[in-house]
Order: structure tokens, then sequence, then C-alpha cells
């Protein structure tokens, strides 16, 4: 099945190619407007974005939308993880704000989410979730991944490496969009 990615993130876009595979993952055409993301959760961001695509382009879509949430803040930065430090914050500003509010010395348990939306045009609507937890870093390092990976040991391997030193296919296979990806890919497969 060909798959319309709701983003204009390219490292989702990278991601989700292996991951959705033996489906093809196409990239949003670039006349696609994406609405705001004013959701109160990762679900209801990931079907507000897969719903847009499936209606501009009349094909099925998925989108997901992620974050890191710190115990030590509550579960913050949560569905703001990508403008943390700002409407248009890069990365670094993001993951330098979150290495400045959680104490080094403190509870530095964190966890990515994704929440992950399939929309078929006036059709069948379905969301997953996937979870991985992890310890922040305050030495951050490897340059792999994207976002906050250079700061999140992932508590599934015990080697102390970050996301952004694991290889891609290490990534997929513990990360919260893998997951996510791979309960899809389930629901898909029930379906067929
Ligand atoms: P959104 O889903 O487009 O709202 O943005 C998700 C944001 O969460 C990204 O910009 C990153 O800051 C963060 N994020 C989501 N997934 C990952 C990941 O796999 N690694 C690192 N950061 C991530």
């Amino acid at each position: 099945m060909e798959l319309v990615l709701s983003t204009r993130n390219a490292h989702k876009l990278r991601e989700f190619e292996p991951l959705m595979a033996p489906h093809r993952v196409l990239p949003l055409p670039d006349e696609v407007v994406l609405p705001p993301e004013t959701g109160a959760t990762f679900a209801e961001n990931a079907m507000t974005k897969a719903r847009a695509a499936a209606d501009a382009t009349g094909r099925v879509a998925i989108a997901d939308d992620s974050g890191i949430a710190a115990a030590a803040l509550g579960g913050r930065p949560g569905v703001y993880s990508a403008r943390y430090a700002g409407e248009h914050a890069s990365d670094e500003e993001n993951l330098t704000k979150l290495l400045r509010e959680v104490p080094e010395d403190g509870d530095r348990r964190v966890a990515y989410i994704c929440a992950l939306a399939y929309v078929e045009p006036g059709g069948v609507e379905h969301v997953v979730e996937g979870r991985c937890e992890g310890t922040l870093s305050h030495d951050p390092r490897g340059d792999g991944g994207f976002g906050y990976d250079p700061a999140f040991v992932p508590s599934d391997r015990d080697d102390g490496r970050t996301m952004a030193e694991l290889t891609p296919e290490e990534k997929d296979a513990i990360s919260h969009r893998g997951r996510a990806a791979r309960v899809l890919l389930e629901w898909l497969e029930r379906r067929a």
C-alpha cells in the first residue's frame, strides 16, 4: 500500500520508510498546508495531520505526533517538544532548555511518546501509540537521529549509549516510533 506521510520533518520520513515496509511511504506534496498543532494530546495532533493529508491528496495518509516527557517536569515538554524553546527553535535550543530545566542530580527519567494516525480519505481512521523509556544524560553525545536523541539514554539497552549513538536499525528496534509502526502494521495485517 502507498501511504502519504503527513510531515515536513525529513528525519521522520527517513525513519518511517524502513519502519512501514512492505508499504511504501510517500512524502507530503509541497502544496499541502499542514494545520497548526493545537491538540492537547499526541493522538489528537497526529489525527489532525493525517486527516489534512488524506483530504488534500485523496490518498491514504499517516502522521506521527511525538515528543519527550520528563518526569521532573510533570510530563513537559510533551506535545510542545518541537517548539519548547520557542516557535522556531532549533533541536539544539530545545535540548539545551530541557537540560537546563531537568536537574542533573534529580529525577532524570524521560519517555519518548509517538502517536501514529492512519486515515483513509472519507473513511477508516485509526490511531496507535508507542513509548520508549529512558534517562536524560547531561553529557549529550552522538550524531545520529535528531531532536533530543543526543541526551536520551534508552532503558532497553544497558550499554549507556544515547539514541544518537545507535545505528538507525538499533534505534528502530526500541524507539517509540518503531513500536508505534509495528502496532500499526499488525493492525493493517489483521484487516487485510
Ligand atoms: P512533532 O511531532 O512534529 O510535533 O515534533 C516532535 C518533536 O519531538 C521533534 O521535533 C523532536 O523535538 C521530538 N522528537 C520526536 N521524536 C523524536 C526522536 O525520535 N528523537 C528525538 N526527538 C524526537
